[in-house]
C-alpha cells in the first residue's frame, strides 16, 4: 500500500490504531487514528488538507502502522430481529469479549474479560473476571461497531465493572472524544459504585454520563445480588453519584433491573424513593432478560408499568427500558461467551 491511495473502510480492521504515538508526532497520530476510526481514508493528501505535511520517513512510518492490524478482530457476529448487532471480539492473547451495536445509534462495550462483581441475574459474571481490557481494546469496540451501524453514543455497559479497571476505561473514553469524535456527554459509564472510583472519576479531566446500578435499595438484599460490590452504604454512593452529576451537569441514571418477586414490590418503590429524595437523576427501570439457567423472570407488564407510575408520582422521573436484541442474548445481562473457549 501506498500512502496515497485512499483506504477501503472495511481495511480499517486490518489496520491499526495504537503505537503511532511512539514514532509519529503527536498531532499526526491523532489525526491518522482519527480517519480509521472514522472510516475516512488515511492519505497524504487528507494529511495536507489538515495542514499536516508527511516526510518520506512519516508516509513509511503510517503504512507500517496500516498494515500492522489493529489488536483485537470480529470473530462471530449475530443479528437480532430488530437490527441489533452482537459481535464477539478476539483479542490478541486468544480471549474474546463481546459488543452490541444497536440501530438507536449506541454501542454497549465491554471494559474486561468476565466481571468480578458477580450479579446473581447477570450472564457477564458467571465466571468471574479474567482481566480488565486495555484502553485499545475499549476504543476498537466501537471502531468495529461503526461497521454495522451508525454509531454516535457509547455506553460501558458491556462484560466487565468499569470502576474495576477505571483508568483504562478513563483514557479510553478521552480516545473515542478524541479519534472517534464522540463527546463525553454522550458516552455513558455504568458502574455499581463505590464511593473512591465516583470521586476519582468526578476529579478526572474527561467525565461521562454516570449511570449507577442499585437493582434494590435494601442493603441487605444488595449484598445478596451484588455479591462482590463495593460494601460503602448505599447511601454514600448515591451522594457520590449525586455529587458528580451535578458537577458534570447531568443527572444521573439510576438502574434497576426488574426481577420479579425480589425487587418489585412496594416497599422496594418506597425504599427506593427515600433513597433518591432530594437528588437529581432518573430511575431507568431494565426490564430483565431471561438468561439460561439463572431462576429470574420479569414481573408483568402491568406491575411494571405500576411502578414506573409509583416512583413518577413522588416527583422522581422514571423510565422503562426494553432492551435491544433479546433474541441474539444481546440484550442487558445477557453478555456472556457461549462457553469459556468463547466461541457461539
Ligand atoms: S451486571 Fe454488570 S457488574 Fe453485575 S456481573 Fe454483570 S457485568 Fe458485572
Amino acid at each position: 500500500m501506498t500512502s496515497t491511495e485512499p483506504i477501503d473502510p472495511s481495511a480499517v480492521v486490518a489496520s491499526g490504531l495504537s503505537g503511532l504515538g511512539k514514532v509519529f508526532p503527536p498531532p499526526k497520530a491523532l489525526l491518522a487514528r482519527r480517519l480509521l476510526a472514522t472510516g475516512r481514508p488515511a492519505t497524504a493528501e487528507e494529511f495536507a488538507r489538515q495542514g499536516l505535511q508527511l516526510s518520506a520517513e512519516e508516509r513509511r512510518c503510517l503504512d507500517e502502522w496500516l498494515a500492522r492490524g489493529l489488536v483485537t478482530g470480529i470473530v462471530g457476529e449475530t443479528r437480532s430481529r430488530d437490527g441489533t448487532v452482537k459481535l464477539l471480539l478476539g483479542l490478541r492473547d486468544g480471549k474474546k469479549v463481546e459488543t452490541v451495536a444497536m440501530p438507536v445509534g449506541a454501542c454497549c462495550v465491554s471494559t474486561q474479560v468476565g466481571c468480578a462483581v458477580g450479579c446473581r441475574f447477570c450472564a457477564s459474571g458467571l465466571f468471574g473476571v479474567e482481566r480488565h481490557l486495555s484502553p485499545d481494546e475499549i476504543v476498537e469496540q466501537v471502531v468495529h461497531a461503526r461497521r454495522f451501524l451508525r454509531i454516535d453514543r457509547v455506553v460501558y455497559m458491556g462484560m466487565g465493572e468499569p470502576s474495576h479497571n477505571l483508568d483504562n476505561v478513563l483514557t479510553a473514553i478521552a480516545r473515542v472524544k478524541d479519534e472517534v469524535l464522540i463527546s463525553p456527554r454522550r458516552q455513558t459509564l455504568s458502574t455499581v459504585g463505590g464511593v473512591r472510583a465516583l470521586e476519582k472519576m468526578r476529579a478526572a479531566t474527561v467525565r461521562p454520563c454516570l449511570a449507577l446500578s442499585l437493582h434494590t435499595a435494601d442493603e441487605v438484599r444488595r449484598k445478596e445480588l451484588l455479591p462482590n460490590a463495593h460494601k460503602d452504604p448505599l447511601r454514600d454512593i448515591v451522594a457520590a453519584a449525586d455529587a458528580y452529576g451535578r458537577d458534570v451537569g447531568t443527572p444521573v441514571q439510576f438502574e434497576w433491573t426488574l426481577l420479579g418477586g425480589i425487587n418489585d414490590r412496594d416497599e422496594d418503590v418506597e425504599q427506593l424513593c427515600a433513597l433518591l429524595e432530594g437528588v437529581r437523576g432518573y430511575v431507568n427501570f431494565i426490564v430483565y432478560n431471561k438468561v439460561d439457567g439463572l431462576p429470574f423472570e420479569a414481573p408483568p407488564r402491568e406491575r411494571i408499568v405500576a411502578m414506573a407510575r409509583a416512583v413518577k408520582a413522588r416527583g422522581i422521573l422514571a423510565k422503562i427500558r426494553d432492551s435491544s436484541g433479546p433474541d441474539a442474548e444481546a440484550a442487558c445481562g445477557q453478555l456472556r461467551l457461549r462457553d469459556r473457549g468463547g466461541v457461539q
